[in-house]
């Protein structure tokens, strides 16, 4: 609870950024603080400790706790990143936005059959990147088996989108 007002003193809602109507949250000066920054791994890690075998981070932001996570549990991470940035051998999931698609990848082979997966972003709005994540790891034939944000935003309705994985879903803000 310390760490949550913490994270709330911090964090900094921009309103209309990048475009009118959206409030942005940044993290960033989240890095200008390693005592909280630590902490903040600590929250992330008790929750998968001991339930996954790899974590794979969404580009990008989620590479920022994703790797530190995934360190500290001494698993595998996967990059998971916009289409066009890693070099072939590829798996990849098209999505839909707003407006046109997206595009997601892996290298392939990196994750392995059976793996237990955490799926871990900075934030969770929509729910339509986290999505197209889960897909491209089931596709590999590993399993989904935790959700894991520091803000997840409760009135778009991304929770909801998830539910169908059957997996944990954390976040250590809302
Ligand atoms: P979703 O696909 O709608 O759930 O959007 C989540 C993605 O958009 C994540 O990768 C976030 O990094 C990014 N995102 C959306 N809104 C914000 C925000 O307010 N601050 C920081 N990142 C955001």
């Amino acid at each position: 609870q310390e760490l949550i007002s913490k994270l709330e003193n911090t964090i900094e809602n921009i309103a209309d950024f990048p475009i009118p109507g959206i409030q942005f949250k940044d993290i960033s000066p989240i890095f200008l603080d390693p005592q909280l920054y630590e902490e903040v791994i600590e929250d992330l890690v008790a929750f998968s400790k001991g339930k996954i075998d790899a974590v794979c981070g969404i580009e990008s932001r989620g590479y920022l706790f994703g790797i530190a996570i995934a360190v500290a549990l001494q698993v595998p991470f996967i990059l998971i990143r916009k289409k066009g940035k890693l070099p072939p051998p590829l798996v990849s999931e098209k999505y839909d936005l707003e407006y046109g698609s997206a595009e997601i990848e892996t290298r392939k082979g990196q994750i392995k059959k059976g793996q237990r997966i955490l799926i871990h972003d900075d934030l969770l709005a929509t729910g339509g990147t986290t999505e197209a994540a889960a897909k491209l790891v089931k596709k590999q034939g590993a399993k989904v088996v935790q959700f894991s944000f520091l803000i997840g935003l409760k009135d778009l309705k991304g929770e909801e989108r998830l539910k169908r994985f059957n997996a944990e879903i954390y976040h250590t803000l809302e």
